[in-house]
């Protein structure tokens, strides 16, 4: 065992070596800040602004509302300084302000007034609809108690048009959902969302059954697809989000003796023979909360 480990070390492979070589302690507690906004930034900035992405030491921070956007600026220097004291370290610089693009798409329930769809160029209120489709709706609407008649035939009238609109204008429809496309798009952003998920449920669980294999292996053994960067970026996703699941397992000290290994496997992408259990404890330490000490890594030295 003793000198398992010893060789590894001499390989290059101390924990202060693997942890520099992969650069996680930062990037995760920059994960931590980003579940955490709400703590550093309070409650009521929390409730317009999330932690978009990282880039070096740039947080990139999105506001969803404009007015918000000023506010925010105008606390820059506190903001960084609270990130800075959260993660412990004075590795943020600078913050850079984003109008959130992840806004869900916006909806609009009455559009009789004609004014400009946001994301299409298409005015709905200039669409006029045929006698027939008029008729067909009275028709199809009559039937419905009188108090609700109205509304409905008005609604009905409403999706006419809309559809009419759009499809003057060449929009297409997505044909998995029926949702309408933006330019360019082959799938509505949601559908291509699903099937991404699909995909990504299947690296999972390809990299949980293999954690020491790197993408290069896995695209060669033909166990990932190979489609462009997609599989790249999902692979770095799932290995990244277990990493982080397992760092705070072992952080609250509700790890077991399996996640552990299987962080050590993710992080080093070591075969699991070439793992002591010396090793492991080593590397899991580094991410334990001082005061506690997993039960099923207490021994007499502790
Ligand atoms: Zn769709």
């Amino acid at each position: 065992m003793e000198e398992r480990n010893h060789k590894m070390e001499k390989a290059g492979l101390s924990i202060p070596k693997i942890l520099e070589r992969n650069r996680l302690l930062v990037p995760y507690k920059l994960y931590q800040a980003k579940l955490d906004w709400k703590t550093i930034v309070g409650p009521q900035i929390a409730k317009y602004s999330y932690i978009q992405g990282f880039d070096e030491s740039v947080v990139q921070v999105a506001v969803l509302n404009s007015v918000w956007m000023n506010q925010l600026f105008m606390y820059k220097k506190k903001i960084i300084k609270a990130i800075n004291e959260y993660i412990k370290e004075p590795f943020v610089t600078d913050i850079r302000f984003v109008r959130s693009g992840r806004k869900p798409p916006a909806v609009t329930y009455a559009n009789t007034a004609g004014e400009e769809e946001e994301g299409f160029a298409v005015r709905v209120g200039n669409a006029r609809l045929s006698e027939e489709t008029v008729r067909r709706i009275r028709q199809e609407t009559a039937a419905l108690p009188e108090a609700i008649q109205e509304k409905m035939a008005q609604l009905r009238f409403a999706q006419a048009k809309r559809q009419t609109a759009y499809q003057a204008a060449g929009v297409r429809q997505c044909p998995s959902c029926g949702r309408w496309l933006e330019k360019g798009e082959e799938l509505c952003f949601l559908c291509r969302l699903r099937a991404r998920q699909e995909k990504k449920k299947a690296v999972y669980a390809t990299v949980m059954d293999m954690p020491w294999l790197t993408l290069d292996e896995l695209k060669a053994y033909g166990m990932i697809g190979d489609e462009g960067r997609l599989y790249e970026e999902l692979y770095n996703e799932v290995r990244r989000e277990c990493i982080y699941k397992y760092m705070e397992r072992i952080y609250h000290g509700c790890d077991t003796p399996e996640d552990d290994m299987m962080l050590a496997l993710l992080i080093t992408r070591r075969n699991p023979t070439e793992m002591t259990d010396a090793f492991i404890r080593n590397l899991t330490e580094k991410y334990r909360r001082k005061s506690d000490v997993s039960s099923h890594r207490r021994t007499e030295n502790d």
